[in-house]
């Protein structure tokens, strides 16, 4: 077997056609947008954006946020989620939660041989000859992306397929400047994402800096407990701070270990990038390899 093939999947399941960027991303508000829609991840960013929108700091108002639940965020991610959904905060426009269903449960019957999906989450590979790959990433479309988009063409009115016009949705997205290689356009041509974070120049700590001085709490990122783009200072902070999380992401990476016995994939699965057991992980150092939850979901993982 040829060296580069060693890490694909044994049956990829075939893509119904190329998947094109086709819609854009703008810079200020889409002119005649019939919906507006804040992409809530309910971390740092996404939270600062609705916030901020509630504060009437960044405008038009959105019509809705929508929060895209994998069914395998750290408990704090729900509790933010739930108090922003509180009345307390008075947030001017209601949030959506849509679900494809739990990521976590796929993974759990895929290790176990019940389905032939594994939700795909962009596991590390560890090879026979030990060598260290990654799997291609299904989860962001299948857990974030789809169910967003379905939702919104729902607000819309249109049906499964049905054609919709060009730009009728500005899509909010909470990208700040640190993180600005995650910005791009929409994959469909009726939406139109903007960026409000970056049009305001502000970063990470700008949002962390904003939400203190306006007394909120500060949120942690979302991403789900297991999602392998995470740091080795993430790893650790999971591990010191939430330790319900941190027993969730151990057990899931020992359970994925053994999921090519099902001919998924050919090599063993590991959540860190190291390929050895995530308990077994020497992670006092901060090395951080790659880009961490940078390069996580851009339908709002890790916002
Ligand atoms: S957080 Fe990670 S594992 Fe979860 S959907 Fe996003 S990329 Fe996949």
């Amino acid at each position: 077997m040829p060296a580069e093939r060693e890490f694909e999947l044994a049956a990829p399941p075939a893509p119904k056609r190329t998947r094109v960027r086709r819609g854009g991303w703008s810079w200020g508000p889409v002119e005649g947008a019939k919906l507006r829609v804040l992409s809530l991840g309910a971390g740092v960013q996404s939270t600062t954006l609705a916030l901020m929108a509630a504060h009437g700091l960044i405008g038009p108002m959105p019509d809705c946020a929508i929060f895209a639940d994998t069914g395998a965020e750290p408990a704090p991610v729900y509790d933010q989620l739930a108090w922003l959904q509180s009345g307390q905060l008075g947030l001017p426009f209601p949030i959506h939660v849509v679900s494809a269903g739990s990521i976590k449960r796929e993974i759990i019957d895929a290790a176990a041989g019940l389905n032939g999906a594994s939700g795909r989450p962009p596991f590390f590979v560890k090879s026979g000859k030990g060598r260290l790959g990654q799997i291609n990433r299904q989860c962001t479309q299948d857990y974030k992306i789809d169910p967003i988009r379905k939702k919104q063409r729902d607000l819309l009115g249109f049906r499964p397929r049905q054609r919709i016009p060009d730009a009728q949705v500005e899509v909010w997205i909470g990208i700040s400047t640190d993180e600005t290689v995650r910005a791009g356009s929409s994959w469909d041509n009726w939406s139109v994402n903007r960026y409000p974070l970056l049009e305001k120049g502000m970063s990470r700590t700008d949002c962390e800096r904003w939400l203190s001085i306006h007394g909120y709490p500060v949120p942690m990122k979302s991403a789900c407990t297991f999602c392998p783009y995470r740091t080795d200072r993430e790893w650790r902070h999971m591990r010191d701070h939430d330790p319900e999380a941190w027993k969730e992401a151990v057990a899931i990476d020992a359970m994925v270990r053994d999921m090519h016995r099902h001919g998924k994939i050919r090599g063993e699965l590991f959540v860190h990038r190291s390929g050895v057991p995530l308990d077994e992980v020497d992670l006092r150092t901060d090395e951080e390899a790659g880009q961490g939850l940078l390069m996580v979901c851009e339908a709002g993982c890790g916002l």
